[in-house]
């Protein structure tokens, strides 16, 4: 014991040493000028002092006053200041991925070192951290996820807990984790950093944990709403007050819906209804014929176009960051802008995307300086320049947003939540919950806990099934989690691998608005009469390789509309989930004996129904109608294409509402596959009237279902028993 402190001790010199020949060369003393300029700075021995004296702080500040970069980084220094530099072990967690990822980065920079050295980071499936990394910077899942096999968090003496007030799922759930352990670990020091002022919330949560406040400076940011957008690009409301009791009173039951999705639908709704409720006279080209034929996406991508050119036409260096709800929107008006004079002009406008899905590499490429001559939400906005920020909502629905936020967890469905705390053994799911800072509402727990049960995750009496703590350590949804193992047990690894790894990350097919036909038949090519769109997904991936194996994968993916992007993400995805499934022995090394059936079509058809289970639709076939609805401009279903379909079901992993239910991706299963591979069918069924498909070819839940379903059982029964 004596002979590894000694180490440590004199690694904590080294540490030192390193640590001040930094700060006395030129670069060093360069970066130090810039941190002590940041708000932050001032309160650095109040901060350091209160940490030492107290086992929880919550620190506020507005964005970018020095909380993420600066916090921990006050605590390393320190540590290593005072020879205690090899003994301490920071943890920072961020709500999302690419921010511990950036922010790591940062800070080693800020320190003079590569990254993975003294500041590493950990998200989900990628990391760089080594023996000598002491502050990690990591998302709060991985944290959660550290919790479940380390309890105490042994080692660990510092937890920074960042961006509290989103009110983040994983966040609310680690505070109630952190909350049980302190007592456990009277050494351990947790901060909670939140870029607001509502402190006290968190501070009674912890017994009335001591706050402090980073007063600070942030540019100016001038925000202007619906109202003011539509008259600057050229739309002018006379009556514009109309939405506004309106707005109100549909924002708060949407939110009380606990579905995240909607709000999507209720901004594209509101942006409808107040185009068609109020007056307006327009000054541009464009019609009010035209304009009331748009369907909702456009109206939101036209408007996002006019207020990009007004913005442009300033000609004032500078970014514009333009926020959308997700990938579908964010290629969509990737692929409109383009075709723009001004905007895809590629000599005076850089048009980047990111998101979540996207390899680190291309997210990265937002924070690179664009080349000289070309040229977020609010609180991005401001940091290192005055901004100004566009709302496309009008005035009353962001005033009503900022009032009805809810928290994550009051809002989202709670399956892989409910997953953990069974995996963390801390008691009964419920009781865990309710002691929650804004505790979820006993039903949304209770869908939860009947999900999981209906799964085989969980058994009778909540307790964890061997399945469901193989989920619980697959960093996957737990429906896909199970048919990651399923495909593993039934030997049939590799297409199962690929469709996981597609429903992941995002469709790999594209589907440009003036060529929808054409790629909806390049697509029906994969699908070779097997009615799935999960088959043709793989059979696209498989000759993607073959195609890159043979250096054609360029011209392969442009004639069959696929996106190379999303391809590599599928197969890094796919490296990442076999090394988990690998080290959790659920898989052999030996690959040819995980894909022995590989083949055998119906065995990864009745997999894709265990995973996709209790997602099914019943199919209807109605001679009369020929035309047919598509789901707006995502869907690109093979089994839209067929007149009919062999299969008396249809399992889908998606369901989406516009006016009727639409499915997105779907695979045709036979009866038996559904009754052995299924589940539990007496709790998925429910009975009611799920319209999928409104034209020739119908898909919806037969309120009989479940009478039908008890039928076959028995007749199995009988036959397995005669
Ligand atoms: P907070 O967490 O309080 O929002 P940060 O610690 O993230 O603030 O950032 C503090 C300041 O550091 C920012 O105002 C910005 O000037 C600077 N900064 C942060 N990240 C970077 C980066 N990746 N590159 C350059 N400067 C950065
Ligand atoms: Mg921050």
């Amino acid at each position: 014991r004596s002979v590894m402190e000694k180490v440590l001790q004199r690694k904590s010199l080294r540490m030192r040493n390193m640590q001040r020949t930094w700060m006395e060369s030129p670069e060093g003393k360069k970066l130090l000028e810039f941190r002590k300029s940041l708000p932050s700075f001032k309160e650095k021995d109040r901060l350091l002092q209160a940490i030492a004296q107290n086992q929880v702080i919550v620190i506020s500040g507005e964005t970018g006053c020095g909380k993420t970069t600066q916090l921990p980084q006050y605590v390393l220094e320190s540590e290593i200041e005072s020879g205690r530099g090899a003994f301490c072990s920071i943890i920072c967690t961020q709500p999302r991925r690419i921010s511990a990822m950036t922010v790591a980065e940062r800070v080693s920079t800020e320190r003079g070192e590569p990254l993975g050295e003294t500041v590493g980071y950990k998200v989900r499936l990628e990391g760089m951290r080594g023996k000598n990394t002491h502050l990690l910077f990591c998302t709060s899942g991985i944290l959660l996820r550290r919790l479940l096999s380390d309890r105490n968090l042994n080692g660990i003496t510092h937890v920074f807990v960042d961006e509290i007030h989103e009110r983040g799922m994983n966040e609310d759930f680690l505070l109630i984790v952190l909350k049980d352990l302190l007592p456990r670990r009277r050494d351990l020091r947790l901060v909670l950093m939140s870029a607001t002022l509502n402190a006290d919330l968190f501070s009674n949560f912890y017994e009335g944990a001591p706050t402090i406040h980073i007063p600070g400076f942030t540019y100016p940011v001038k925000a202007h709403f619906l109202e003011d957008v539509l008259e600057m690009t050229g739309y002018k409301l006379s009556s514009f007050n109309q939405v506004d009791d309106y707005g109100q009173e549909k924002l708060w039951k949407t939110q009380k819906q606990l579905v995240p999705r909607k709000r999507k639908n209720l901004i594209t709704t509101l942006v409808e209804d107040a185009l068609n409720k109020a007056t307006f006279e327009t000054y541009s080209p464009r019609s009010r014929d035209s304009l009331a034929s748009w369907v909702p996406d456009s109206i939101g991508f036209n408007l996002i176009e006019a207020v990009l050119c007004h913005i442009c036409r300033k000609e004032r260096p500078g970014a514009v960051l333009v926020f959308m709800t997700g990938w579908e929107d964010i290629s969509c008006l990737r692929d409109q802008l383009k075709a723009h004079p001004l905007l895809g002009d590629p000599n005076r406008v850089l048009l980047l995307t990111c998101h979540g899905s996207m390899a680190t590499s291309e997210q990265k490429l937002i924070f690179d300086r664009p080349p000289p001559n070309v040229r977020k939400r609010k609180g991005r906005a401001g940091r290192v320049q005055p901004g100004e920020c566009y709302h496309l909502y009008p005035k009353c629905v962001y005033e009503a947003f900022a009032e009805y936020q809810l928290p994550e967890l009051l809002r989202t469905p709670l399956n892989s939540l409910c997953l953990q705390i069974k995996s963390l053994q801390v008691g009964s799911i419920g009781e865990f919950l309710s002691s929650a800072l804004q505790p979820p509402e006993p039903l949304a727990v209770q869908n939860a806990i009947g999900f999981l049960k209906m799964i085989g995750a969980l058994d009778e009496n909540e307790n964890l099934t061997p399945l469901g703590k193989f989920l619980s350590m697959l960093p996957v949804d737990p429906k896909l989690g199970k048919m990651l193992i399923m495909g593993a047990v039934f030997h049939c690894f590799d297409p199962v691998l690929t469709i996981v790894s597609g429903l992941s990350v995002r469709d790999p097919f594209l589907l440009p608005q003036d060529k929808k036909d054409l790629a909806g038949t390049a697509k029906s090519r994969f699908s070779a009469k097997d009615y799935s769109d999960h088959m043709a997904l793989v059979r696209a991936y498989e000759g993607w390789k073959d195609a890159e194996r043979e250096g054609s994968a360029y011209e392969y993916c442009w004639r069959n509309f696929l996106s190379a992007q999303t391809l590599q993400a599928i197969h890094s995805l796919r490296k990442q989930f076999s090394f988990i499934l690998r080290d959790a022995g659920l898989i052999d090394v030996d690959a040819s004996n995980n894909n022995r059936l590989s083949h055998n079509q119906s065995l990864v058809r009745a997999i894709i129904c265990s995973g996709l289970f209790p997602g099914i639709a019943s199919v209807v076939h109605r001679e009369t109608s020929m035309s047919f609805k598509t789901m707006g401009d995502g869907q690109n279903s093979v089994n839209a294409r067929y007149q009919t379909i062999p299969y008396p079901w249809l399992v889908f992993g998606e369901k989406v509402k516009v006016n009727t239910v639409f499915i997105r991706d779907s695979t045709g299963v036979s009866d038996s596959i559904l009754i052995l591979f299924g589940g539990a069918l007496h709790q998925g069924v429910q009975a009611g009237h799920l319209k999928i498909l409104d034209g020739y070819v119908d898909f919806f839940m037969d309120p009989s279902l479940a009478e039908c379903f008890l039928k076959l059982k028995e007749e199995l029964n009988m036959l397995i028993e005669g």
